[in-house]
This record gives C-alpha cells, sequence and structure tokens, in this order.
C-alpha cells in the first residue's frame, strides 16, 4: 500500500513537472484575421500572435485586429476626416485657422515638404476643388451619379477652375502648431491617411511584444512587420491596373516595409463614355493625365509611401522617378501601354508574373 502511495505520488510530480517545462519551453503561433471597413476602404489584416502554451481560448480572439482597427478608426475620427466634424482637419476647414495637434502640425508641415519637392503637384490644400469632383463618393455609391447624365458631372469648367485657382500650398501656413488657411482653401488629407495610418499601426505593433508578424492592408496600402512563423518572406501581389483580378507581379519583404500603390483605376466615375479618376492635377483642376496607370512605392515610412505614390502619379514617370530616388524610396511604374519600369532597388523585390 505504501509502496503504491509512493507510486502515484512520484507521477503525480512528474505531470507536474512535465506541465511546468512546456509552460515555460514557451507557446505557439496563433494567426488572426479580420476584414473591416475604415477609413472609406477595406482594411484587412493578418498578423501572428505568440500565446503562452496555457493561453485560453477566449472571446479574446478578435481583441488584437479590434485593437488595430480601433487605432486606425481612432486617427480618422480625431484628425484626418475632411467629413467628420469633430476631426483636426474639418475643424481647421470650418474655422480657416486654430491650434491643432503636434501631430497635425508634424503632417501638415511634411505635406507642404512634399509640395515643394514635388513642384506642386502634390497638394492637400485642394479640398474644394475634391469637394466639387466629389469622384471618392461617386465612385462608392455609382446610384447617385444620375447627376452625371442630369449634366451636373463633370462639374462646370467655370467651376473648376475657380476652385483650382483659388488652392494653392502657398495659401497654407503651419507654424508651433498653428494653421492658418487663406482665401478660404480647405484642407484633403485623402492621399496620405492610409499612409498615416500604416505609422500608427507599426507604432502600435511595436508595443504588443507577443504580435510577432503582420501584414495589414488599407486600401491601396498595405503594412508588413515582424515575420511568418515559417520565416518565409511576405508576399505582396500588386494589382494589374488593366484587370485588377490579376497581379502583375509580387514583391518579396523581410520584415517592416509600406507599399502604396497609387492609380487611376482605384476610384472612377465614367459620364458620357469618360473615366474620370480621383487623382487631381492641380495644374489643370482636371484628374491627372501623365501616361501612368499606376505607381507603386517602397519604403519604410508609411506617410511617404502614400504621399510620394499620389504624387508621383501625377509626375509621370521621368519626374516620378527622379523625385522617388530623391527621397530614397523605391518606385514601379505601369504605363498606359502596360510597360513596367522600376527603380534599381525595386527589381531586387519585385517577381514579375506571365501576363
Ligand atoms: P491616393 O489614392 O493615395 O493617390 O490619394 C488620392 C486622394 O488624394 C484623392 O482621393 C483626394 O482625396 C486626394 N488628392 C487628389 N489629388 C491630389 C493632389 N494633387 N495632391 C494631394 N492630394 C490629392
Ligand atoms: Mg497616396
Amino acid at each position: 500500500m505504501k509502496r503504491f502511495l509512493t507510486v502515484s505520488v512520484s507521477i503525480g510530480f512528474m505531470g507536474i513537472f512535465i506541465l511546468i517545462c512546456m509552460a515555460l519551453a514557451g507557446g505557439r503561433t496563433e494567426q488572426l484575421s479580420g476584414a473591416d471597413i475604415a477609413m472609406g476602404t477595406v482594411i484587412t489584416q493578418r498578423i501572428y500572435v505568440d500565446r503562452p502554451f496555457f493561453h485560453l481560448q477566449s472571446d479574446d480572439t478578435e481583441t488584437e485586429t479590434q485593437h488595430i482597427l480601433s487605432q486606425i478608426e481612432a486617427l480618422e475620427r480625431e484628425l484626418l476626416s475632411r467629413r467628420i466634424s469633430q476631426s483636426e482637419t474639418a475643424q481647421i476647414n470650418a474655422a480657416g485657422r486654430g491650434q491643432v495637434s503636434p501631430e497635425m502640425g508634424a503632417l501638415v508641415e511634411k505635406c507642404l515638404e512634399i509640395s515643394q519637392a514635388s513642384d506642386g503637384a502634390f497638394d492637400i490644400t485642394l479640398g474644394n476643388l475634391v469637394m466639387l469632383w466629389d469622384i471618392d463618393r461617386l465612385a462608392a455609391e455609382p446610384e447617385t451619379l444620375q447627376g452625371a447624365e442630369s449634366g451636373e458631372f463633370p462639374p462646370k469648367k467655370e467651376d473648376i477652375e475657380a476652385a483650382r485657382a483659388a488652392s494653392g500650398y502657398d495659401k497654407l501656413l503651419v507654424s508651433d502648431c498653428e494653421i492658418i488657411l487663406s482665401d478660404g482653401i480647405a484642407l484633403d488629407l485623402g492621399a496620405v491617411g492610409k499612409g498615416v495610418a500604416m505609422n500608427r499601426v507599426r507604432e502600435y505593433l511595436e508595443g504588443e511584444k507577443e504580435i510577432t508578424g503582420a501584414v495589414i492592408s488599407l486600401g491601396g496600402s498595405i503594412l508588413t512587420y515582424g515575420s511568418k512563423p515559417d520565416k518565409t518572406p511576405w508576399r505582396i501581389s500588386i494589382a494589374d491596373p488593366f484587370d485588377t483580378g490579376q497581379s502583375i507581379g509580387t514583391l518579396s519583404l523581410e520584415g517592416q516595409w509600406c507599399v502604396s500603390t497609387s492609380g487611376d483605376y482605384e476610384r472612377y466615375v465614367y459620364s458620357d463614355g469618360v473615366r474620370y479618376h480621383h487623382i487631381l492635377d492641380p495644374g489643370t483642376g482636371y484628374p491627372a493625365v501623365s501616361g501612368v496607370h499606376s505607381v507603386t512605392i517602397l519604403t519604410k515610412d508609411g506617410f511617404l509611401s502614400d504621399a510620394l505614390s499620389t504624387a508621383c502619379f501625377i509626375l509621370g514617370e521621368e519626374k516620378g522617378m527622379a523625385l522617388a530616388e530623391e527621397y530614397g524610396a523605391e518606385a514601379l511604374f505601369v504605363d498606359e501601354e502596360g510597360n513596367l519600369s522600376m527603380t534599381e532597388g525595386m527589381r531586387q523585390y519585385f517577381n514579375e508574373s506571365d501576363r
């Protein structure tokens, strides 16, 4: 009897010892996914989370992806949206001037720098012109396009010219977090919103040590972070602008990168057989015609990838390539004939598909 008890106790201790060893040896990696709408686009997430061995599966499963989504929604609501009245952008547009947060002040300053570097092709003061065309909304709600037949779309030439002439980044002043808009100009941060969101999400991920890898797509912008459990590179597919269901190739990336694509196929409206897209040329007031169908920028910084992709689309291949190189970014252009051209650096990451 005594011997039986001793054996049982030993087995019990051994079992506990094995469990402690398993717990100390670490856990397992869990993959979480999410698909939501925010910033007027689809946000998809795939993240890898290290779980301790004894982590109980609970209602928590959504938590990490929900937290990431909340970061993006907060940014839109508090800083970037032109339509949400309490955002800093909407407040400044309504008042024409005011004190902003350090984050907003720094963002506007960085936008002004890109305006200068791109000779005004990139310009966040085009708010009134963007609102006049309203292509983002019309593209999202094609049923509202009845206006197109009744002559409201495209907008009248003189209205376009008036909105264009009244805008200009030289009418925007920012100093010590005070912003002043002259001549009734309005801000539109649509060209950099997803890039700013990539940076915000990356900062969040860096503080969450259990998240070991993530790939997060916000419309035309994609953030990669950390690594996959099998350590193979992230593979980011670049859409074919002639057939967005197809890919022109993939980027193989290790670690943290930001990839932004601007293209005339992303948001557009057809009226009388003419396609009007959402990237406007500050020089003409009309959708930019630069011979480019799409441009993809690859950088470590989200703001830069998003700002440069818009600027390079308007500038066209030659000037756009020079601008990307000035900022140490990699660029890939698809022209209207479907020809590809890219920076030397981009070649290291890009594998072209058979088309
Ligand atoms: P993206 O898709 O990142 O190239 O950004 C396009 C969005 O930027 C548009 O939907 C407008 O909100 C805004 N936008 C259009 N034209 C310009 C421009 N020339 N400079 C800066 N922002 C622009
Ligand atoms: Mg952009």
